[in-house]
């Protein structure tokens, strides 16, 4: 594990909130992107070496959806930058982490993530990313 990449945060309504970070960080966020297979909007916001990830759902059925029914607007996930994900991957599962999807998917900001159950992680939700290299042919057009 490298840094932490990211905090995501749920919130109801992106617009406000990236108005809130705003103020809150003393700069606006630099990029939204929707991730269609997470049923989510995102956006984020540098702060120094890391970032934050506001999380909005897109549609009923999102995962932030359920998570802000259930527990509000907050933290929502911690984010570790991992050289190779597949590694530690293998890695985790062999020490008993439970692995929300089976191999690495495409998340925002040109990441490969991997998710852990919070059951396994004390109740915290952990995401696993790596960069995908600039030019690399086998995730170009991935989406
Ligand atoms: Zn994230």
């Amino acid at each position: 594990m490298l840094k932490i990449e990211h905090i995501g945060i749920a919130v109801r309504d992106l617009a406000r909130s990236n108005a809130l970070f705003a103020q809150l960080l003393g700069a606006p966020h630099y990029k939204i992107e929707a991730v269609d297979s997470e049923h989510v909007n995102t956006s984020f916001f540098r702060i120094g070496e890391s970032k934050i990830e506001l999380l909005e759902a897109s549609d009923p059925a999102s995962p932030i959806a359920r998570f802000i029914d259930k527990r509000g607007e907050g933290i929502h996930h911690l984010a570790f930058e991992v050289a190779d994900i597949e590694a530690e991957m293998q890695r985790l599962a062999a020490e008993g982490f439970t692995l929300l999807n089976e191999r690495p998917k495409r998340g925002a900001d040109n990441k490969l993530v991997c998710f852990l159950h919070p059951k396994s992680a004390n109740g915290v939700l952990v995401e696993l990313c790596q960069e995908i290299p600039a030019a690399d042919p086998a995730t170009d057009g991935m989406d």
